[in-house]
């Protein structure tokens, strides 16, 4: 039996976290959630069914709010750091889960606990950087994002030395095939219409603009320690192959099924065991074609952007994301045309590696968490002017 504690519960990574334990009783857990506040029936139905022993909400209201909805007999009730509280629990598995650069310090909690941290919320290994490598011990750190599980499948095809590159998939969003001047005028609606993922709000922006896949870039280069140039990233729509690793004999190893984030969240969970029939495979019965095609650098400059902070390293990948994270806050409200974006967060990656970025051997929390407020505030800035 292993003890499972799930951060960002009633989100998308959250929910089917839970239909995988639902299914697995008998090997798995929930002894604490946390979520936002935003959906609280949803998040009193999870404590009824799984009866954690604890619940972590944003703030007093939230927690007034699920107490009645849970009456008397619910879980202790945690609101300030509860996300850092609750990834200090004894427990076997933490699944980070949440959204964004809030992530970061429940992952290095999680991981200083040595317990396994299952991780969804790829902003706080890229934020982290080396921070949150350095904490890892190995095998500790295991990506529910579907490229890294790929890979992580993949490699095992093959010894570490034996890898030439990694080749990351990327459904290219719903505006593969555009122009920039094409994409000039979308709306969040037309964003938000994932071909073949549904998925929280930021990813799913994140997809349409590609910065997901820069993010992925860069969490890929940090989980396998490879080089940023030998991570090549392919257009393949129906996301069908997950990610591939390529091996020094021109071998290319990939792993492929259809799109259900409940795989990878349950190998994730069983690692290094795989969970029988946590999602469908394929009917070779019918016919099915898998097209692959480059990225179109030009009209998606995201990926590059990722890159040259990575390279930068230190601070820059925080502004990277916390810039991003506003710019989509923005476009989703109307403020902020969808080439705007990446075009505001690449102003501001340039103006901090130009003044203010730390370099990767001074790296600390407090660094990475000040980028981040910085680049809040310009983006803000940016914005307004
Ligand atoms: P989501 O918006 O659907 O869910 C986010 C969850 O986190 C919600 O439960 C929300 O209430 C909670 N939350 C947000 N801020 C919080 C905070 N400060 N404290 C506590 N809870 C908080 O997002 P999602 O799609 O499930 O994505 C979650 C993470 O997983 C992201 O980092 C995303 O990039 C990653 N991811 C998601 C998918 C996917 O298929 N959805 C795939 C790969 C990676
Ligand atoms: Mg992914």
């Amino acid at each position: 039996m292993r003890d499972v504690v799930i951060l960002g519960s009633t989100g998308s990574i959250g929910t089917q976290t839970l239909d995988v334990i639902d299914r697995n009783r008998d090997r798995f857990r929930v002894v604490a959630l946390s979520a936002g506040g935003s959906r609280l029936d949803l998040l009193a139905d999870q404590v009824r069914s799984f009866a954690p022993a604890a619940v972590a909400v944003p703030d007093a209201q939230a927690a007034l709010g699920l107490a009645q909805r849970l009456g008397s007999n619910g879980p202790e009730l945690l609101t300030e750091d509860g996300n850092e509280a609750l990834a200090a629990r004894p427990c076997d598995v933490v699944v980070n889960a949440i959204t964004g650069a809030a992530g970061l310090r429940p992952t290095l909690v999680a991981l200083r606990a040595g317990v396994t941290l299952a991780l969804a919320n790829k902003e706080s290994l890229v934020i982290g950087g080396r921070l949150v490598t350095g904490a890892a011990s190995p095998g500790q750190l295991i990506p529910i994002d579907s490229e890294h599980s790929a890979i992580l499948q993949s490699l095992r095809g093959g010894a570490r030395g034996e890898v030439r590159r990694l080749i990351l998939t990327a459904s290219g969003g719903p505006f593969r095939g555009r122009s920039r001047a094409e994409l000039a005028d979308v709306t969040p609606a037309q964003a938000l219409a994932h071909p073949s993922w549904t998925m929280g709000r930021v990813i799913t922006i994140n997809s349409a603009t590609l910065v997901n896949k820069g993010l992925e870039v860069l969490e890929a280069a940090l989980l396998y320690q490879m080089d940023l140039d030998d991570i090549t990233v392919v257009v393949h729509p129906s996301s069908d192959v997950h990610s591939m690793v390529e091996f020094c004999d021109g071998a290319t190893i990939c792993q492929a099924s259809p799109p259900d984030m409940r795989l990878p969240i349950a190998l994730a969970l069983g690692w290094p065991e795989r969970i029988p029939d946590a999602a469908p495979g394929y009917d070779w019965t019918v016919p099915r074609d898998w097209h692959f095609e480059p990225l179109d650098d030009a009209v998606f400059p995201a990926v590059g952007l990722a890159r040259r902070c990575g390279k930068a390293a230190g601070t820059a990948p925080a502004v990277f994301n916390a810039a991003n994270e506003v710019c989509v806050d923005a476009f989703c409200d109307g403020r902020l045309g969808f080439l705007g974006i990446v075009d505001t967060v690449s102003a501001i990656v340039a103006e901090h590696l130009s003044s203010g970025h730390v370099p990767d051997e001074q790296l600390s929390v407090d660094a990475v968490l000040a980028a981040d407020r910085w680049a809040r505030q310009r983006a803000a800035e940016f914005l307004a002017g």
